[in-house]
């Protein structure tokens, strides 16, 4: 596949995921990768993903996108931490790809948790409580609005997806290189469960 630029990636991200919520999905459903085995020793992956855990969203699918196509990294709560931004250097480094989407979604479960020990200071495991740890600087100024319940969480999943993108964009100084150079942008993204499509944020 030639290489794409960022502009050219998104539109890629977009078009597909519009398949998808069309029901006219092309690619995902067609590929057999046994029969093709010999064209996937090579990977040139278009886009990195950085998306949740959720098994609701399965992130090929939603783009309606192939084996090869996407390098994706998925944690609960799709937070930045060390193990993640390696992943985003490993690929940026050796694929040359010029577009990271930070994907969030509705009805996160990480984000509910982490607002549920916020608020009502539930025990968490060493483990879980690393993850919500990273939730937190997202949620904590916004607990003190007194929203409803449902616009807490909605709002907190943006917040916590545009975190995400800074942290990408100014913790690493190869994606900060990669951007200073015009050769790699880092946008944010939400996945709706209820309606399937992808609202790009920044
Ligand atoms: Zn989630």
């Amino acid at each position: 596949m030639k290489h794409l630029n960022s502009t050219q990636a998104k539109k890629r991200l977009v078009d597909g995921n519009q398949r998808f919520v069309d029901g006219t999905t092309a690619l995902h459903y067609k590929f057999h990768p046994h029969r093709y085995a010999k064209n996937i020793q090579d990977q040139a992956p278009f886009a990195i993903v950085l998306g949740c855990s959720d098994s609701r969203v399965p992130i090929e699918t939603i783009f309606d996108q192939s084996f090869g196509d996407l390098f994706i990294i998925r944690i609960a709560g799709n937070i930045v931490a060390p193990s993640q931004m390696g992943s985003v250097e490993f690929a940026i480094s050796k694929f040359k790809t010029s577009l990271i989407v930070v994907l969030g979604h509705s009805n996160c479960g990480a984000i509910s948790a982490t607002i549920d020990e916020c608020i009502n200071k539930t025990h968490l495991s060493g483990s879980l409580h690393s993850i919500t740890n990273r939730i937190k600087p997202s949620i904590l100024p916004l607990i003190s609005l007194n929203l409803p319940n449902h616009e807490l969480i909605n709002k907190a999943i943006e917040v916590n997806i545009i975190n995400s993108v800074k942290q990408l964009q100014s913790q690493s100084p190869i994606i900060k290189e990669a951007i200073e150079n015009n050769k790699l942008e880092v946008i944010g993204a939400n996945y709706s469960l209820k309606s399937g499509s992808v609202q790009f944020l920044i």
